[in-house]
């Protein structure tokens, strides 16, 4: 636990200093709320949207169980194959028997969280298979051999020419004529699409994540801008689709508010460029579509989550990445930092209860409690409070501090109380005094970086009273 800390307090101070990396993640997030400035449009009362879906989503977290079962239910009926999985050692057991019956050099992935929560790359890499990322910005992080800096726009912080250098052994492998002057979003793009295809076009098993599971038919919801989630789902002979089970919502109805409020908080736009609902595998009388459609369901530590009164309501999140847009830590320190999958204000109120080693506790001291993630949440919820539950958690189960120092503490405000509360302690020893005593008392708490406040040479009491010549 300690060493997780000490690494996220060294990389985010050292992150905290690049200017840069600043500048860089500044610059996209002002092109999102621009462009979401005019999607926000859409909605004629946005308040009541968001309670609207901010209620849906309760409802959904709070009656988990029976819209589950319901899902279960007419998933089957469609003829889709459910797993539950437990944990992600349980998910990659499921997901590695069903792939085996294949024996395939690769499969196709489309973005998934879940796939990231559960390490099914790093997995398929220890059994020779390769997972080919097929979403552009994932795509890009894994040339690059890192992790999505962001959930919904994984290279976020990349260059055009950092992307262009990550692209020549691919515009080798596509036979194009490297062109030194020409690294257009578009021109790199069409090589990622010319590289990519033949992938897409001779898979046998496609991967994806989905937005939502729809319990009143049984169907899951893909929301995607490239096409690409679609061929791994459509365009392969299997399909297997990985998805927490948090993701439930009560019917294909609410589907008409969510997606709208996922694509202008999620991107900026008004909708999604594709939205699709899946439910089932290619049936008799059809011609197109995989034979096979299996689900795996991952509880992952949110049962656990659910036990929590107050954090549960996390669950509810839709993974728009908003508040990650508005944090100041975030832009600050950007994604990789957070040592795990979900980073940014959510990251800190739910990776201390999903993390496997539950060593994630300090990412709720990361935090300014400013409250723009809960302002900005499109299903309310209320972030900045939420984090102080999980610190309240960790002082009550004293994870926070050893015996010792937590007798220290308690001293040095008892003390700190005793002076405050009477008038002529306060203005007893003098300034020089007080400073040291204060960098003493505070200093580690207080951090290198910022400057300790300074005690004045005289109180304003003092000042007053010689003003007015008061004894
Ligand atoms: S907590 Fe809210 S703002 Fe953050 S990702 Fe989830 S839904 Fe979006």
């Amino acid at each position: 636990m300690k060493e997780t800390k000490e690494k996220f307090l060294k990389d985010s101070s050292a992150k905290s200093k690049d200017l840069e990396h600043k500048s860089r993640l500044q610059h996209a997030f002002d092109n999102y709320h621009n462009k979401q400035k005019k999607s926000l449009l859409q909605f004629s009362d946005l308040q009541l949207a968001k309670e609207r879906a901010g209620g849906i989503r309760q409802k959904s977290i709070e009656n988990l169980e029976k819209y589950l079962i319901e899902f279960e239910s007419n998933f089957i009926k469609n003829g889709g194959k459910l797993i539950w999985a437990r944990d992600a050692e349980e998910a990659l057991i499921e997901i590695d028997k069903i792939i085996q019956k294949h024996a395939p050099e690769f499969i196709i992935k489309s973005k998934s969280m879940a796939t990231e929560e559960i390490g099914l790359n790093e997995f398929l890499a220890e059994k020779k298979i390769d997972a080919i990322e097929t979403d552009l910005g994932e795509f890009v992080q894994q040339l690059a051999g890192e992790a999505p800096y962001h959930i919904v726009t994984p290279c976020l912080q990349k260059t055009k020419e950092e992307i262009k250098l990550l692209f020549e052994p691919i515009r080798k492998k596509n036979g194009e004529t490297a062109d030194t002057e020409n690294n257009s979003a578009e021109e790199l793009t069409n090589t990622a699409r010319k590289y990519l295809r033949r992938y897409l076009q001779t898979a046998k098993i496609g991967i994806t994540g989905a937005n939502f599971l729809l319990a009143d038919c049984g169907a899951i919801a893909i929301t995607e801008n490239e096409g690409n989630a679609f061929f791994c789902a459509s365009a392969t002979e299997t399909h297997i689709a990985v998805v927490g089970i948090e993701k439930i919502i009560p019917s294909i109805n609410d589907l008409e508010l969510l997606w709208p409020l996922l694509a202008t908080f999620g991107t900026g736009q008004k909708i999604t460029t594709y939205n699709h609902i899946i439910s089932g595998p290619r049936q008799a009388d059809e011609t197109e579509g995989p034979k096979e459609f299996y689900l795996v369901l991952i509880d992952n530590g949110r049962s656990e989550l659910l036990e929590k009164t107050e954090q549960r309501r996390a669950l509810a999140c839709i993974r728009c990445g908003a508040c990650y847009n508005v944090c100041p830590v975030y832009k600050n320190i950007g994604g990789h930092v957070y040592n795990h999958v979900y980073g940014g204000p959510i990251g800190k109120v739910i990776t201390p209860h999903l993390a496997k080693d539950k060593n994630f506790s300090h990412l709720s001291q990361a935090s300014s409690l400013c409250g723009a993630c809960t302002e900005i949440c499109p299903v309310g919820i209320d972030l900045h409070k939420l984090i102080l539950f999980n610190r309240r958690d960790e002082v009550t189960e004293n994870k926070i501090s050893t015996p010792i120092a937590i007798g220290a503490e308690k001293l040095i405000w008892l003390a700190w109380k005793t002076a405050m509360l009477k008038r002529s302690n306060m203005d007893k020893g003098g300034a020089k005094a007080k400073n040291i005593l204060l960098k003493l008392l505070f200093k580690k708490l207080w951090g290198k970086e910022r400057e300790l406040p300074k005690v004045a040479e005289k109180s304003f009491n003092q000042l007053m009273r010689e003003q007015r010549n008061i004894s």
